[in-house]
């Protein structure tokens, strides 16, 4: 469970500041894909940011379970972020030169699981991609996989620590309508299945039938209350 209370964010513009988050509160409860949408430069990256720690916001508070990340240093921000919060960012920022498996790899050396669980971290990494539809794939490399497959890594790197937040920018931009379906339909999977309060941010529709709840933000304003889609 992820609720915003009353967040604000603003970002230098010239001589004055831009609002991208303007007083929002939003409950994004576990094991729920709860959609973000709004026009381009509505402030939903913003909102992502914040609720995925990366930002810390002006004011309001950002629960992460009963931790409010808003309160937290940097330092103790990154800790929790590591721990509960696995982001997927809209360009999937997969490492060139290594192959899908050591992409989650990387992941969990940087969580502390050092060499000697490498046998053990590397059996996670293959069973992660086998739960996002890869475990034939593991050896390729980001150029050898598909939009779709990439956009897998990225979730299933995401899910490397276990966490309990999910926040996902824009996962079908760079997709056609089909591979877009598949791609939103395995984050309503996992996020069932894991029990993952989800923050998926789309600015098109056309899957809003995979989503469990839509929040719609305008100029950084939520204009309507959570409701389930049609
Ligand atoms: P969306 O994801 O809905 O397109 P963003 O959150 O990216 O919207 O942007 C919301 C507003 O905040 C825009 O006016 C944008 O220009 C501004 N903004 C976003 N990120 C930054 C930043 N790092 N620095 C300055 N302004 C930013
Ligand atoms: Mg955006």
């Amino acid at each position: 469970m992820i609720t915003l209370d009353d967040v604000t964010l603003t970002f230098p513009d010239g001589d004055s500041r831009v609002t991208a988050v303007d007083h929002v509160s939003l409950a994004a409860p576990a094991g729920v894909v709860t959609g973000i949408t709004g026009p381009s430069g509505s402030g939903k990256s913003s909102l992502l940011a914040v609720a995925g720690t990366l930002i810390r916001p002006d004011s309001g508070h950002v629960w992460v379970g009963d931790v409010d990340a808003a309160a937290l240093s940097a330092h103790e921000a990154t800790a929790l972020r590591r721990e509960r919060i696995g982001i997927v960012f809209q360009q999937s920022n997969l490492l060139p030169s290594l192959t899908a498996r050591d992409q989650l790899l990387v992941m969990a050396e940087l969580g502390g699981d050092g060499r000697r669980r490498r046998a053990a971290v590397r059996e996670r990494a293959d069973a992660l991609l086998a739960e996002v539809g890869l475990a034939d794939q593991a050896h390729k490399r980001p150029a050898q996989l598909s939009g779709g497959q990439r956009q897998r890594v990225s979730i299933a790197r995401a899910l490397g620590t276990g966490p309990s937040v999910l926040p996902v920018d824009e996962p079908t931009s760079a997709l056609d309508q089909e591979r877009g379906a598949e791609i939103m339909d395995l984050v309503a999977r996992l996020t069932h299945e894991r029990g993952t309060a989800t923050l998926l941010v789309t600015h098109d529709l056309v899957h809003r039938d995979t989503l469990d709840a839509l929040v719609t933000v305008v100029d950084g304003r939520v204009v309507e209350p959570a409701l389930r889609p049609a």
